[in-house]
């Protein structure tokens, strides 16, 4: 089970970002939050989604899904719009184990529906 962005429904709207940094820390902590979106400075339009997970990063970005393994080398021209902000030293999701009820936050909170709990 995991979760899933996509990211031609995000609108940058940080919601899922808040909500997942009040989930790790009780505050709008955007440096606690596991799950970022991003614009790319040099394209009008153009938003991503950053979501760190145990083993790897997803990078969510209009044109499809990236999945990259922690720890191996990436490549810089990728990279580049994405490493805007530190994802790596962050908690991995967690899936909001600890939330009863309505499931993982950012779900609840993304008004675009951008992002889903994939079963595995
Ligand atoms: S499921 Fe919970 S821990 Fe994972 S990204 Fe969403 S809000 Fe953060
Ligand atoms: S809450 Fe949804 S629309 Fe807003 S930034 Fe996150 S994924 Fe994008």
């Amino acid at each position: 089970m995991g979760i899933r962005i996509d990211a031609l429904k995000c609108t940058a709207c940080m919601a899922c970002e808040m909500a997942c940094g009040y989930h790790r820390d009780d505050g709008f902590a955007f440096l606690s939050s596991c799950i970022v979106p991003y614009r790319a400075k040099e394209k009008t339009d153009y938003f991503g989604v950053l979501l760190k997970e145990e083993e790897t990063l997803v990078v969510a970005r209009p044109e499809g899904l990236e999945i990259n393994k922690i720890g191996e080398e990436q490549d810089p021209e990728k990279e580049a719009d994405a490493s805007a902000k530190p994802m790596l030293l962050r908690e991995a999701c967690d899936l909001c184990e600890d939330v009863e009820d309505h499931g993982p936050l950012c779900i609840q909170f993304c008004p675009v529906e951008a992002i889903t709990l994939e079963e595995e």
